[in-house]
């Protein structure tokens, strides 16, 4: 199967991601995590992409679909993926198609979260007050937060529409327990093995 996962910031991405991929036996391909851990080993990478990570705003299309374009290449990614956090934006939708049609693969669907703004913000609080049931992450303050927020509305919105009417885009209520939405999830993949 593949598969990428996108909502907004704070629509519990992470946690349903890794549920997901280990259901469906597919690596979870978190750009977000990547670059994360760029930046703590200290890498090339890691120096180029820190400043952009820790205000909130994205980094480059070329330089992002080139680290998903070696993930990709990997061999356990070869019957399937889970990619979480990207594409995000259109061009990075353009860069993602040139890349499946290099490995001779096509996506199987799209899932979107989706999180009312209201709820995004007060889960996102919670993380920054107190962790994430133990992460805490360098972009889970209140400025760079809105800044996520805003970033996800004028850039990423716009890749639902696409696939949306590519027909494969799947709307599911991300507001629930974590279970409630798996299973929300795992409803609407029914049938799709690796
Ligand atoms: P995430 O964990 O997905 O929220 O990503 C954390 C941060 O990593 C984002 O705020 C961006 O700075 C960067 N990032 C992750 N994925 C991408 C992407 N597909 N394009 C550009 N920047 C990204």
């Amino acid at each position: 199967m593949r598969l990428v996962l996108f909502g907004p910031p704070g629509a519990g991405k992470g946690t349903q991601a890794t549920r997901i991929a280990a259901a469906w036996g597919v690596p979870h391909v978190s750009t977000g995590a990547m670059l994360r851990d760029a930046v703590s080993g200290g890498t090339a990478l890691g120096t180029r992409v820190k400043d952009v990570m820790d205000r909130g705003l994205l980094v480059s299309d070329d330089l992002i679909g080139e680290v998903v374009e070696q993930r990709l290449r990997q061999p356990d990614a070869r019957r399937g993926f889970l990619l979480d956090g990207f594409p995000r934006t259109p061009r990075q939708v353009e860069i993602l198609d040139r890349i499946l049609s290099g490995l001779g693969a096509t996506l199987d669907r799209v899932v979107l979260l989706e999180v009312p703004e209201r709820v995004v913000l007060q889960r996102l609080a919670g993380r920054a007050a107190a962790g994430d049931g133990g992460t805490v992450r360098a972009d889970d303050n209140e400025d760079t937060i809105r800044e996520r927020m805003r970033v996800y509305r004028a850039q990423t919105e716009p890749v639902a529409d696409i696939y949306r009417r590519r027909g494969i885009l799947a709307e599911i209520d991300g507001t629930g327990t974590i279970d409630e939405v798996f299973a929300a999830v795992a409803s609407e993949l029914k049938g799709q093995r690796a």
